[in-house]
């Protein structure tokens, strides 16, 4: 691994995490296997003394899955990384080892809606607290620590607004209070941003979306900087069981090797189609890192090297605009998830926040017309004709009323 060292990221992409196996295979074998012989009582007796390496059962250690896990920690520029079943199995194992009875946490509004879920249902029985601030404002994050506020979470660029929270401002404020600040890196990946260099604590992702970056694996990872905080979410995760198997380590291992290539093409692509779309007589508005009229646009050129694959933007014509938009593109998919090689449009009012109704989803800043790409790595020119005959279909409804 450490040969690897001074490699530049693309290449630590296609090298890191491998070691050497039997009969010299150039990527890692797929140990598919439960459990692991002794060679003898004593050999077992000092494997779980923790005196001798090696393997004794999945759920603690598996070599295909180690491989993975060394690849993504190099990537990331961490000390060690633990994959898991999923992002929320990584999320909810960093929250449980992290916090007890008593304490409080300070999470971004616009974190993924399930981990809201988690902090606001779940921990909240276990009396932990919770405070939702506008992370991107990094004086609201102040304001909300209390005395017992033991960890900060964020998640930037974050959905709906793809909004973007200063990753130095808000590990200098959780240590400033004695808290960790924990990021989830999932929508731009070590290839464009490693929040360790800001002085984040503990990074995690859904490696379901670009690291894996093929929408074939749901699988998360979390990665520590050093060595007493990794041996302890090993024993937590182990105890909760939510680790990743070793065939869809692989395949995650497998994806790495292309996450420099792909995330270079996803910003490309993005930028042109978001500024496509900021001069698009059917758009609103357009939200996307890479713009200038982006809120925290230069606190993203401090923190990230490409401004990622995730759009948002708001049609005119609401909620109808936003259905006659999904029924009538052939090229993206109708989808929710983000960061795979295939580009996917989902419309929250009429898909994954329909149920909210349209009350709840004003005060959660779901407008009717918001639309959500995750922009792939098709020939840009496609998709931005498919989204014009989409926009076509709005226009020619429009007249048609008249
Ligand atoms: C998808 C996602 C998650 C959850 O990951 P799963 O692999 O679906 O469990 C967490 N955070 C972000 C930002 C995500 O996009």
């Amino acid at each position: 691994m450490s040969q690897n060292k001074n490699l530049q990221f693309d290449s630590k992409c296609i090298h890191s995490g491998i070691s050497e196996y039997e009969f010299g295979p150039v990527v890692p074998p797929i140990y598919q296997t439960s459990t692991f012989k002794f060679e003898s009582a004593e050999h077992g007796a000092s494997l779980f003394k923790g005196e001798a390496e090696g393997y004794i059962y999945t759920r603690m250690k598996n070599p295909t899955i180690e491989a993975m896990e060394n690849a993504v920690a190099e990537l990331e520029g961490g000390h060690k990384a633990l994959g898991c079943a999923s992002g929320m199995a990584a999320i909810s194992t960093v929250l449980i080892t992290l916090l007890k009875a008593g304490d409080h946490v300070v999470c971004s509004k616009s974190v993924y809606g399930p981990t809201m879920t988690l902090i606001h249902s779940v921990l909240s029985k276990f009396n932990i607290g919770a405070a939702f601030v506008d992370s991107d404002i990094t004086e609201e994050i102040e304001k909300a620590i209390k005395p017992n506020t033991k960890l900060i979470y964020i998640e930037t660029p974050a959905n709906p607004m793809i909004s973007i929270t200063d990753l130095e401002a808000a590990a200098n404020l959780a240590h400033k209070n004695n808290a960790l600040l924990v990021v989830d890196n999932t929508f731009m990946s070590p290839a464009l941003q490693q929040p360790f260099k800001f002085g984040v604590d503990i990074v995690l992702h859904s490696m379901t979306k670009f690291l894996n970056g093929h929408a074939d694996v749901v699988a998360g990872i979390i990665v520590t900087r050093e060595e007493e905080m990794y041996l302890m979410m090993r024993k937590v995760l182990n105890q909760l069981g939510g680790v990743i198997d070793p065939f869809n380590s692989f395949l995650v291992h497998r994806g790495l090797k292309t996450l420099s290539v792909r995330m270079q093409r996803h910003c490309e692509n993005a930028q042109l189609i978001a500024e496509y779309l900021e001069n698009h007589s059917n758009v609103k508005w357009v939200r996307y890192p890479g713009l200038k009229n982006h809120p925290n646009y230069q606190v993203g050129l401090k923190q990230h090297s490409g401004h990622g694959g995730m759009i948002s933007f708001e049609l005119k014509g609401g909620f109808k605009a936003g259905e006659t938009v999904m029924n009538n593109v052939k090229l993206c998919q109708l989808a929710v998830s983000l960061g795979g090689v295939e580009t996917l449009i989902q419309h929250p009012a009429s898909m994954t926040h329909l149920s909210m109704g349209a009350e709840a989803r004003k005060s959660a800043g779901i407008t009717e017309g918001l639309v959500r790409l995750s922009v792939g790595i098709e020939n840009v020119k496609d998709i931005i004709e498919d989204l014009e005959q989409a926009f076509e279909k709005v226009k020619e409804k429009e007249t048609a009323k008249v």
